[in-house]
């Protein structure tokens, strides 16, 4: 018999980044439970760690390359696959230009090591401007403000959860999503000592989430009003006096203009709009500033609204006006061990950031990050003329569900002439591909979060190798990537993948050793590469990142520093400590302070004065469509695993009773949600959980459509809450989509319809 082998590994399909032991057999997975030696999550997990196994077994899950003729799907090997794609993909590219192909990444590539290091070089190859992600219906908002804050995108201040004493949390619920721009595992545990130890938690947000359930206080707001509710609260810190940056002052711009900026907004002058009294809005503003150590913390529905990145940068201005910005108990900077911009070249000064370097063909958008609104993805690819997308690739993404008005986009991505996605399964997205090619079991790649451990509670670093063997016929997911980026740039689908990585590496360490302020600066690059024998691929980049980072062994300049080495030898992780002040070193605007009132934001304000009241009015006599998180769910393929689906369905929508009442409908009974650009009905499920006024439908589900090979999630198809969505609303700043606070009218439904437009 195969003898048993256990394995430490870090869950890949969160942002809490929670230690795993895992005991297998072979290929077979025997047993999952949370890691108890982990350095960071201490043997937490939650449920959707189980999954896992399910997942590696699943056989909906696709393991060799598909090329669809027609209707049906045949199984080919790799080079056939490659050549279908240099077949399909290069003549578009000739007729119509590098525009004319589209690239979209789906959130899990940010979870993926190879696909974080390997994204760059297709992009790069590719040259195209036509690049999409899963970040503008999610966290863009909060990137743009502390990119302008503090000079680069991930430089985002994490709540010290530890240390700190009262915590203002907006428009997030961190007891089920675990966390999210602030890795930290076990947040009901985090929770429970912060208030064991005499601190307290306070939850806006127009949903009594589960997080709110455990908070001492919870205050309904009206969606998309947030911001609103913030500049009260500055307001009430200027007006009361209580406004003390401390040592920040030094190292700041722009109070008096934020002084300004607040002026016209007392608390009475927000209430009715925001559906908080006066009188509660000053009295936590007071609690703020009173707390020896505070923080405000905000996301998903901070972000997801008209004003996300204007209520993003008030989130951080209150750490600073109330002095909690870079303070222990405060919120705070990671310095991570790989990857951190703010952490690389001059300390304390920097570029800061560039956006708007290119606009999108159709309605002008602004590039954020080298990416273009998703909402405006469909768009780009129905409208004729010289730029227009006839192509696309996409990386473990499904934009047929999780992007505004997506019906449309469905109808869009059916009429692109040729379409490349890298994804585990055949779903509403990956339908209309020509071709797809599967990555490796998520169980069957390495793993370092390069990404979250830059938004970390507590300075960490783990490194996992694969805890399974890939399949036979499996390809790496950094070849794969590779030999996409081969073909675009012209060498063609059989090229050296090998040589491609050796340039990868070659231009990442001449990039590094000629940044001023680098660990490695003036350094012989040919040597350092030698020093990095026998490794290549993601590993090979990976300890490069480390040795030439802030903790790194600098390639013999540190002898107890950091590299791949090192976290390998320590299956549990490596503890970097808890975080430390960084300001002014982890500044990189290029006026080398805190940018706190950066010139995008005081445009934006004028707008906001403007349009307050007419938002208001925008909604009389309709419901307001939000969001919710669900535990067991994160992402559109979590519905095809029976582990996180089974039970009671949860894709419902949730309504308050008065609100029922008044409708004349009931629990169990259909309603139909109609908003500007779509329509649906679902089951409702009547509850006081939700503000009066407001609905609810959770995200990612609509698993109906024909032509997907996802038989559990089919089972469990729930509505597409993205039929209501609207590629017109749109946070300016980030482009982020709003997806909070749609305006849906509510009827009793006459039957049960899933609108499929295969
Ligand atoms: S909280 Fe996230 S990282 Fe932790 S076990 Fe659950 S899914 Fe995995």
């Amino acid at each position: 018999m195969i003898p048993t082998t256990t394995s430490y590994t870090t869950c890949p399909l969160c942002e809490a980044t929670c230690g795993l032991e895992i005991v297998t057999r072979g290929r077979e997975v025997i047993s999952i439970r949370g890691d108890a030696q982990d350095i960071f999550s201490h043997g937490y997990i939650c449920p959707k760690a189980y999954s896992l196994k399910e997942l590696d077994a699943d056989q909906d899950r696709i393991r060799e390359p598909m090329v669809r003729r027609g209707d049906q799907w045949l199984h080919v090997n790799w080079d056939e696959a490659f050549a279908e794609i240099e077949r399909g993909l290069v003549p578009i590219l000739q007729q119509y230009g590098r525009d004319a192909l589209a690239v979209y990444a789906g959130n899990p590539t940010v979870h993926n090591l190879a696909s974080l290091l390997y994204l760059p070089v297709l992009l790069h190859t590719a040259g195209t401007h036509n690049f999409f992600s899963a970040s503008t219906v999610d966290q863009m908002p909060k990137q743009v403000s502390a990119g302008l804050m503090f000079g680069t995108m991930l430089s985002i201040p994490i709540p010290d959860i530890e240390r700190t004493e009262y915590l203002l949390l907006l428009g997030a619920n961190p007891l089920v999503s675990n966390g999210s721009l602030m890795t930290a595992p076990d947040m009901r545990g985090r929770l429970r000592r912060l208030r064991q130890r005499g601190g307290k938690v306070v939850v806006i947000d127009p949903y009594r989430t589960r997080t709110a359930q455990e908070a001492d206080e919870h205050h309904f707001i009206r969606p998309g009003h947030d911001a609103q509710f913030l500049f009260a609260i500055v307001h009430t810190l200027f007006a009361e006096g209580l406004v003390a940056p401390g040592k920040l002052t030094e190292h700041m711009t722009g109070l008096e203009q934020v002084r300004t900026l607040a002026q016209s907004s007392a608390p009475e002058s927000v209430a009715s709009a925001c559906g908080i009294a006066p009188d509660t809005i000053r009295s936590i503003a007071r609690d703020l500033a009173a707390a020896p150590r505070a923080v405000v913390y905000g996301r998903i529905g901070t972000c997801t609204q008209e004003f996300g990145t204007l209520a993003s940068w008030l989130v951080d201005v209150l750490n600073v006006l109330t002095g909690n910005l870079d303070r222990e108990g405060g919120a705070m900077f990671p310095k991570a061990a790989a990857g951190a911009r703010n952490a690389n070249g001059t300390p304390g000064r920097g570029r800061g950031v560039r956006l708007g370097r290119w606009k999108s063909r159709v309605r002008g958008l602004p590039e954020v990050f080298g990416e273009l609104p998703v909402s405006c993805f469909a768009e780009e690819i129905e409208t004729p003329g010289e730029g227009q997308i006839k192509a696309l690739i996409t990386l473990a993404g499904n934009p047929a569900l999780s992007t505004p008005n997506s019906q449309r986009l469905q109808q869009a991505l059916g009429t692109l002439e040729y379409m490349v996605s890298v994804d585990m399964y055949l779903n509403e997205t990956t339908r209309h591909a020509n071709v797809i090619l599967p990555p490796p079991s998520p169980l069957a790649h390495s793993h370092y979060d390069l990404a979250f451990y830059q938004l970390s509670a507590h300075n960490v670093a783990h490194y996992s190798p694969p805890v399974v063997e890939r399949e036979p016929g499996t390809l790496e997911e950094w070849e794969v990537y590779l030999r996409l980026a081969a073909i675009l740039g012209g060498q063609g689908s059989s090229a050296d993948l090998n040589l491609l990585d050796d340039m990868s590496i070659a231009t990442l360490i001449q990039r590094e050793v000629t940044t001023p302020g680098s660990r490695v600066e003036g350094r012989n690059s040919g040597e350092l590469l030698t020093a990095l024998k026998p490794r290549r691929g993601p590993e090979r980049i990976l300890d490069f990142m480390l040795r030439s980072g802030p903790y790194g062994d600098g390639f013999g300049a540190q002898r107890d520093g950091l590299s791949l080495a090192v976290l390998e030898a320590h299956p549990h992780g490596v503890d970097l400590g808890p975080l430390q002040p960084r300001i002014p070193e982890v500044l990189r605007t290029s006026s080398g302070k805190i940018e706190l009132a950066p010139q995008a934001m005081l445009v934006d304000t004028e707008r906001l004065h403007a349009q307050g009241v007419q938002t208001v009015e925008r909604a009389n006599g309709q419901m307001l469509l939000i969001g919710r998180r669900d535990l067991r769910s994160n992402n559109s393929w979590m519905h095809n695993l029976h582990v996180l689906t089974k039970g009671k369905e949860r894709c419902t929508l949730h309504m308050h009773p008065n609100d029922a009442a008044s409708l004349a409908l009931g629990d169990g009974e259909m309603a139909c949600l109609t908003s500007r650009v779509g329509s649906v009905e679902i089951v409702i499920e009547v509850t006081d959980a939700i503000m009066p006024g407001v609905v609810s439908i959770p995200h990612g589900w609509g698993h109906n459509l024909a032509g997907t090979r996802m038989r559990v999630a089919a089972e469990h198809a729930g509505v597409n809450t993205n039929i209501l969505t609207d590629q017109e609303g749109m946070d300016p700043l980030s482009g982020n989509a709003i997806l909070n606070g749609i305006p849906v009218s509510v009827e009793k439904a006459s039957s049960r319809i899933y609108p499929d437009v295969s």
